[in-house]
């Protein structure tokens, strides 16, 4: 019943819960670097780390908080959309 196909959406600030603790007995990590790799540091202990996105994918268990720029995003995506509207309405004939 694991259908987790799409790619994993992440943004800075989000706090994720990881299938295994780290050694200071924390699950929770936040989100602090997006790149080819995820940098996250440890909420228990404050330790950075550097993972592939793959390995943060199949380490991950949940979201326990999003961060802010899921908001932002989501809010781009919408004024594209609407700009797309408008480029279709332009197009339009005026009468
Ligand atoms: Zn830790």
């Amino acid at each position: 019943m694991a259908r987790q196909t799409e790619p994993l959406e992440l943004v800075v600030g989000d706090v994720l819960e990881l299938r295994k603790p780290h050694p200071c007995g924390s699950l929770t990590w936040t989100v602090t670097g997006l790149g080819a790799d995820i940098r996250m540091k440890c909420d228990g202990c404050g330790r950075r780390v550097l993972l592939p996105r793959r390995t943060v994918e199949k380490r991950m268990k949940r979201f326990i908080a999003r961060g802010p720029a899921v908001e932002l995003a989501r809010q781009l995506l919408e004024e594209e959309s609407q700009a797309d509207e408008a480029l279709a309405n332009r197009g339009a004939p005026a009468k």
